[in-house]
């Protein structure tokens, strides 16, 4: 019994990602900031993708380095093929291979559907979907090159889709950003059943409402987030960390046999909480 017990308590004690290479989309920011620390905590070596904002990744970096772990800033555009192509070229070249890719890079052009214009349509959905199309690509080729590595995971390698809870919430003024959330759930299942025979798991989060830059004006005042929180049952905005938890998890062998799902994680945002006291 006591034997189980410190075998139990060493298990627990070795860092969730030891030896993995993770890298991260958007890393300078919000979600994928907090990601990228995560990452680092739990003991994996991190690439920090950003597009602009240099001095803000060297400072994720420099983080996540305190940690114990490598760690290197990359610039590049996700929605362009080349760059995505060279940035996990790279990485493997850096870290010697990939294990975890966290396609979380992501912008909001709203408008009217009668306002919007056909660049603001394709700028968004040239980041949110196709951008995590490519990098799913770049990461799964290294993947089914390199195969398990039982020391290291039981997964061949995991790729995470930020999505949102907009994948299924329709949402009107950003039909751009909803039509893309809506592409990456289905990209997502699809490549979860492509992959799995691969050992390549490929899930989705979907965050409901979290405090970062993108979306300031819903909670930036007390007005604002009173309105947001009408919206939550859970009565709290979330915090990129809420985010950056439910990642690493679900990079970790602890959800080895969880494949294709999406984890809301939404404070309840998904519960149709207009229906608690209507209908
Ligand atoms: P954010 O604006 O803080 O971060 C977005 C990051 O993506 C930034 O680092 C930005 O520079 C980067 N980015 C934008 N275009 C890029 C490109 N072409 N190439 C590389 N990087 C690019 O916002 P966030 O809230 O942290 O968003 C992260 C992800 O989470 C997005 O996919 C977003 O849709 C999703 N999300 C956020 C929320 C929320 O409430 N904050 C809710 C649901 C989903």
């Amino acid at each position: 019994m006591a034997e189980k017990a410190d075998e139990h308590r060493r298990a627990m004690s070795v860092p969730l990602l030891k030896g993995q290479k993770a890298l991260v989309t958007g890393a300078n920011s919000g979600i994928g900031l907090a990601t990228a620390v995560a990452l680092g905590r739990a003991g994996a070596d991190v690439v920090v993708n950003y597009v602009t904002g240099a001095e803000e990744a060297d400072d994720v970096v420099g983080q996540i380095k305190d940690l114990g772990v490598q760690a290197y800033a990359h610039e590049a555009d996700v929605s362009d093929e080349d760059q995505v192509v060279a940035m996990v070229a790279r990485a493997v070249e850096e870290f010697g291979t990939l294990d975890i890719m966290v396609a979380n890079a992501g912008l909001q052009r709203d408008a009217p559907l009668t306002d919007m214009t056909l660049a603001q349509w394709q700028k968004v959905i040239d980041v949110n979907l196709t951008g995590q199309f490519l990098c799913a690509r770049e990461a799964a080729k290294e993947f089914m090159r390199r195969g398990v590595v039982p020391e290291v995971s039981r997964a061949a390698g995991k790729i995470i889709c930020m999505s949102s809870v907009h994948q299924i919430i329709p949402w009107a003024g950003h039909v751009n950003y909803a039509s893309s959330k809506g592409g990456v759930s289905m990209l997502m299942q699809t490549l979860a059943q492509e992959l799995a025979p691969h050992r390549i798991r490929v899930n989705a989060i979907a965050p409901g409402a979290i405090r970062t830059p993108i979306n300031r004006d819903a909670w930036s005042t007390p007005a604002a987030e009173a309105d947001l929180l009408r919206l939550i049952p859970y009565g709290r905005v979330g915090d990129p960390d809420d985010i950056a938890n439910a990642v690493v998890a679900m990079a970790s062998d602890l959800l080895d046999y969880v494949i294709g799902t999406t984890l809301y994680v939404d404070g309840g945002m998904t519960l149709f909480p207009g229906f608690a006291t209507g209908g």
